[in-house]
């Protein structure tokens, strides 16, 4: 599975729109640019249309208006089978009554590959999956682990140009699905195809894909490299929905040149005017516990501390209400009830205006 003859093949889709009878607009005129052989994660809410794009691309749903290109041709019209996708559903969809290896042949067996030839690549891709020892048995008969695998080795025998994964995990126990996701990561490497996956775990997300587009209601709101997203969300949507403990978003106000949020008087990250109304937002993960006073940084009291193994998430409660999150390293928690003061480490606070990040001097880049 080296790919020898494989052509570049990104996928663009251009001014896409998938409406449902009924009035649901499912995607709404999106644009996206995939790269030639990159891993690219669809990620969004349940509902926000992840599943409908990605049948989309595959021509399992037909367009609305707009384009899906795959390498330099047109797809739009082309039906699923001329499209050179493999597809692999969340609940893998193998053919219960099929042994391992035909189910993987089968579309080759759609191609009209001879019966010897199949046989050889279905044992060829199923060596390079770890399963040459369970090609005569049938699905009900193999871990979920083990279908995952057949249904990834049925899309890999065609050797499309593109991959297609919907919520390729979301069917494994959390054990299995942490192995799942290092050998899925490894394979597409080794395999350097295309690979589009649908995922609502942004963990998932960000631990797997090469780059990511948040999907919210039909529409992408950012696109970017695991670490762009997690440290630069362009909106608060993406700043709410990426990150495994929410970030910090704190209603504010500029007064005197510093930022007012929740009591505490910071330095804005960027320029701001007096009198603006801003969002400040600072990730539990960068801001430092102290049960001393320190300047520049948010003041409560302890309300909570919940144990996250190696560190603790802790919650301090400001004199408006306004509850502040911050992970505090193993030995160093506080008890609840005590107060505390957490102070935003330097260049890793964001300003939200209007509800998109603020970036306009050179810390920004920072
Ligand atoms: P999930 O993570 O829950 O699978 P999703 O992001 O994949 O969600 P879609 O399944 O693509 O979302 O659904 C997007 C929208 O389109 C939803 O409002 C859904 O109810 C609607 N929808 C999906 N399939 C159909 C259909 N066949 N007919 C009508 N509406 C549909």
């Amino acid at each position: 599975m080296t790919g020898d003859r494989r052509e570049p093949a990104g996928v663009g889709l251009s001014a896409l729109t998938k409406d449902y009878p009924g009035g649901v607009r499912a995607v709404d005129g999106l644009d996206l640019d995939v790269p030639d052989g990159a891993f690219f994660a669809l990620l969004g809410p349940s509902g926000c249309g992840k599943t409908t794009l990605l049948r989309t691309i595959a021509g399992l749903e037909s367009a609305t208006s707009g384009t899906v290109r795959i390498g330099d041709r047109d797809v739009t019209r082309l039906p699923p089978g001329l499209r050179d996708v493999g597809m692999v559903f969340q609940d893998y969809a193998l053919f219960p009554h099929m042994t391992v290896a035909d189910n993987i042949a089968y579309p080759l067996r759609i191609k009209k590959v001879g019966k010897g030839d199949r046989r050889a690549a279905a044992a060829a891709v199923a060596s390079s999956l770890g399963l040459s020892d369970l090609l005569e048995r049938r699905p009900a008969e193999l871990s979920g682990g083990q279908q995952q695998r057949v249904a990834l080795a049925r899309a890999m025998a065609a050797r499309p140009k593109v991959f297609l994964l919907d919520e390729p995990l979301s069917n494994l126990d959390a054990r299995l699905r942490l192995e799942a996701r290092t050998f899925l990561k490894k394979l597409q490497h080794e395999l350097g195809v295309t690979t589009l996956f649908v995922t609502h775990d942004q963990a998932e997300a960000l631990a797997m894909a090469d780059r990511i587009a948040v999907m919210e209601a039909g529409r992408i709101r950012q696109v970017g490299t695991p670490a762009e997203v997690f440290r630069r969300p362009a909106n608060l949507f993406v700043a709410s929905f990426i990150g495994s403990t929410p970030m910090n978003l704190v209603d504010a106000r500029v007064t005197g040149g510093l930022v007012e949020a929740a009591g505490a008087r910071l330095r804005p990250p960027v320029h701001v005017d007096d009198g603006e109304q801003v969002v400040y937002g600072v990730r539990p993960e960068y801001l430092d516990f102290s049960p001393t006073p320190v300047d520049e940084a948010f003041h409560g009291r302890v309300v909570v501390v919940e144990n996250l193994g190696t560190s603790s998430l802790v919650t301090l409660e400001t004199g408006d209400g306004v509850l502040v999150h911050v992970v505090v390293p193993e030995d160093a928690e506080p008890e609840p009830g005590g107060e505390g003061w957490a102070a935003p480490r330097p260049g890793r606070a964001l300003l939200y205006r209007e509800g998109d990040l603020m970036q306009n001097d050179v810390t920004a880049a920072a």
